[in-house]
This record gives structure tokens, C-alpha cells and sequence, in this order.
């Protein structure tokens, strides 16, 4: 019997000081960077799920810090590493510590993906793209101690989702965790130049059938009965019927979740209507900017984004009216951006009646058309500074202002978003129009449906 340890890297950190500072005292500001820090992963888990119990052990770990390695198991005959991008080196550093003693290490993911050279210097074997085709044929090699040093599919991005493991939710400490990650779909139609996500996964969009995420939803129950399910995705909902049929399943789970989608769904009561039954608490939507002359241009493909600016407004009053909250994400530092964008978000969230809000530097993740476009046009600040890729540090020169006046508007505008009053107004603006709004329905309190079986 082999052991295998999965290991991903957790609590990504900005070292951006006066934003550190800041995050003590406006918690807002960093909710949701801590609440994705604290999602296990689950790409290893799949992995977990994929390997054959009769010829492996299994244990699932997270490092947040460095120091805490020692306290880990040494005794594996592979292990596996999975990381954001920004702790691309601690989790380098991890492979090293492994490596010495001899064990094997596999590392895989996204950043992995774009960064397969760089990865390879830690003498490790890297798996590319989707990591489902290609771990049986690593779990083989291991068994008959020939690990390659890459794995790459003949034919990427092509997984079909109707074979999806189920992941292994039990490896994970029950305690630790109060969102669990669910993936329903795979991909995104939009190719935003940032985006690494769309692009070095999957090449088109796919969606996992409504069974399999269903019994993904009451493996969680068994461990976690009244979960909070945050899906995956890149972007939910692009398949509406596939979706219609999975949200009038999902309401008869008695859940509460959130997704990542677009403004699109605001055009489909029917939709709206079963989000809102089937439990949908808040929805992410990268507005990306106010400007629609910011918008332009962000996709490889299409200027759809800036073609949508003008009911961006409408989308999220139709969304929320269903009670279900929007949290719009925006990117300052976009090449069109001048210090005026800063008051324009201001502004726009305050008139939205937006709930939520997230602001974050346009940042050059590694194997994106915009870190080479940027890289070409010498506005890298430092080329392979991974660690700044925490979406809170400034890693690309601006176009039309300089570090400094981005950093200073970020920081005067993220005082101005999260400070007590500008929060409990956009809290108690949602309710007033809730409370005027025929689409909302008050959910089923948690757990009733447990009771009653
Ligand atoms: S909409 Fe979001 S997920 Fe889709 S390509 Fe753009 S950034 Fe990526």
C-alpha cells in the first residue's frame, strides 16, 4: 500500500503594508480573500477521489506558514502540491523540503500550468491543465517507481465532466471548514486577457450533470448537514436550461450557497426565481469597472463587458430584488484608468445599492495574455514576483497613472468603501428595497427538511 500526501498551500497574504494595516480595521475589505483562503481544495481532493483505496492511503493537509512544515508527515511515497498563485514559492519551498528526504513530489494546478519550467527546476514531476485524465497514469507510475517529469494530455481540456470523481469531503477535518467547495461547470465564454482561469483549464465550457453534483451535495450532508456550498465555478448559469434543471433539484436539498456568475442572469426571471429557491444567498459578478471606456478592450474576443455597462445598474437592482445579494468586484488599474476611476466606484456603488463590494489591483497573472502583453511593454514591476500576486499588491505599471497614485486612490477608496457607515448603508439600502420587492420569498429555515425525515 502506497501513501500519498495531497497538500495545498492556504492563507495567502498581501505585503502591502499600509493595506495589511488596513485590513485589521476594516474587516470587510478582506472577507473575501479570507474566505476563499479558508476553501480547501478541491482539485485535491478530486485526485484523492480518483486514487484506488485498495492500493493507496490517503491524507489531506493545508500549510498556511512555512513553520508548521516540520510538523508534517515525511512518511509518503508521493506527494502532492496544489497553490494560489501568490505562494507559487512556499510551495516550492515545500517540494524542496520533501525532495530532500527523497520523496517524490507532484505539483498541478493553474499556476503550475503556466509556470511548467520554473516548477521543474525542484526536480518534481508537473502535471498539466486538468489533472483528472492524467492521475491514473501518474498513480501507475509511481507503482512502478517511473514518475515522468511532466504529464500532459494529447488532448487538453477535452475531461468530460460526466466522469468526475466523487471528491473526497472526508479527508477534511469538519471543524476546520464552514464552506465546502462544490464545482458544477468548468470554464467561461468571456476570455478576459487577465484570466487565467478560462484559459489553461479548459477550452470551452462544460457542466457537470445534475446527479453527480446532487450526490456531491449529500456526501457533504453526511459530514457537514447544514452546509454553506460555495460552487466552484468560473461563471454558473451560461447553460440556462442545464441549470433550470439543476437549481429545481438543488431546492429540494434545503442549502444555502454562493456563486461566481455574470450580469446575464439578471434577463431570466424563471432563473432568478429558482436561484432564490434553491437557496442562492449572494452571487459575484465581475463588474470590473464603472467605465465603460475601462471596459474596453479587456476581452481577447469581444467587447461584451463594455457592451453590458449600460444595465449594469438595472441587472443588480433585478438580482437583488430576489434577495439574493450581489457582490461586485472591481479592478482599478486598467489601462484606461486615470485617478479619476477611484470616486467613479465610489459613486457607482453607492447608486447601485450594490451589497457587497470588492476591490482589487489589475494584477498579471503568470500564463495570461496580459502578463505578456505587459511584459512586452517593459510594465512588469518585476518579472516572476509571483508573491505579488495577491490581487492586494501592485505588480504591473499602470498606463495612465503612476504605482503611487494607485496605490494612494486604492487606499483612500477602500477607507471610504468599508468604513461602518458606508457598510451599514449599503446593509440597510438592500433591505429597503427588498422590502418593496414581489420577488422575494422568505427561504425555509435551515434544517427543517432534516427535521421532518
Ligand atoms: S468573466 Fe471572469 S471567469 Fe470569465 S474570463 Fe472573465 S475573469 Fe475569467
Amino acid at each position: 500500500m502506497k501513501r500519498i500526501g495531497f497538500i495545498a498551500m492556504s492563507g495567502v497574504r498581501a505585503h502591502n503594508e499600509e493595506l495589511t494595516k488596513l485590513g485589521l480595521t476594516l474587516p470587510g475589505f478582506v472577507e473575501r480573500n479570507k474566505q476563499i483562503a479558508s476553501l480547501p481544495s478541491l482539485g485535491l481532493l478530486t485526485l484523492a477521489g480518483l486514487t484506488p483505496r485498495d492500493r493507496f492511503e490517503v491524507e489531506y493537509h493545508e500549510i498556511a506558514d512555512l513553520r508548521k512544515l516540520p510538523e508534517l508527515p515525511v512518511d509518503f511515497d508521493l506527494v502532492a502540491i496544489s497553490t494560489f498563485t501568490a505562494q507559487f514559492y512556499e510551495a516550492c519551498d515545500v517540494a524542496d523540503h520533501y525532495r530532500r528526504r527523497g520523496v517524490p513530489v507532484v505539483m498541478g494546478g493553474i499556476t503550475v500550468s503556466a509556470l511548467p519550467e520554473q516548477t521543474r527546476q525542484h526536480d518534481v514531476s508537473v502535471v498539466l491543465g486538468e489533472g483528472e485524465p492524467l492521475w491514473p497514469e501518474v498513480l501507475r507510475d509511481l507503482e512502478r517507481g517511473a514518475l515522468k517529469p511532466i504529464y500532459a494530455s494529447s488532448t487538453p481540456g477535452r475531461f468530460d465532466l460526466a466522469h468526475a470523481p466523487m471528491p473526497r469531503f472526508d479527508l477534511l477535518d469538519p471543524e476546520q471548514y464552514n464552506r465546502i467547495t462544490v464545482q458544477t461547470s468548468r470554464g467561461c465564454p468571456h476570455r478576459c486577457e487577465f484570466c487565467a482561469s478560462s484559459i489553461l483549464l479548459t477550452t470551452r465550457y462544460k457542466v457537470k450533470p445534475v446527479e453527480k453534483v446532487i450526490a456531491e451535495i449529500r456526501e457533504i450532508k453526511k459530514i457537514w448537514p447544514r452546509p454553506f456550498i460555495e460552487f466552484a465555478d468560473d461563471n454558473s448559469f451560461v447553460h440556462r436550461a442545464h441549470y433550470k434543471s439543476l437549481l429545481r433539484e438543488l431546492a429540494k436539498e434545503n442549502l444555502r450557497w454562493f456563486t461566481e456568475t455574470d450580469v446575464r442572469v439578471a434577463e431570466d426571471d424563471e432563473l432568478l426565481g429558482l436561484m432564490r429557491d434553491a437557496g442562492c444567498q449572494q452571487v459575484l459578478i465581475g463588474l470590473e469597472s464603472p467605465r465603460r471606456t475601462s471596459l474596453a478592450g479587456i476581452e481577447l474576443k469581444r467587447d461584451w463587458k463594455a457592451r453590458q455597462q449600460d444595465y449594469y445598474r438595472e441587472a443588480i437592482a433585478k438580482i437583488q430584488s430576489y434577495g439574493i445579494t450581489v457582490n461586485g468586484c472591481f479592478i482599478v488599474g486598467l489601462d484606461p484608468d486615470t485617478p479619476e476611476v477611484f470616486d467613479e466606484v465610489l459613486h457607482f456603488v453607492r447608486d447601485s445599492g450594490l451589497y457587497e463590494v470588492q476591490v482589487t489591483f489589475s494584477t498579471a497573472f503568470p500564463g495570461t495574455p496580459y502578463y505578456e502583453r505587459l511584459k512586452r511593454e517593459h510594465r512588469i514591476i518585476r518579472d516572476k514576483a509571483w508573491e505579488l500576486c495577491t490581487l492586494f499588491d501592485i505588480n504591473i505599471r499602470p498606463q495612465n497613472m503612476s504605482v503611487a497614485e494607485l496605490q494612494a486612490g486604492f487606499l483612500k477608496l477602500v477607507k471610504q468603501l468599508y468604513s461602518d457607515d458606508e457598510t451599514s448603508q449599503r446593509r440597510r439600502e438592500f433591505r429597503r428595497r427588498l422590502k418593496q420587492s414581489t420577488n422575494f420569498r422568505k427561504p425555509a429555515p435551515l434544517g427543517t427538511e432534516l427535521l421532518a425525515a
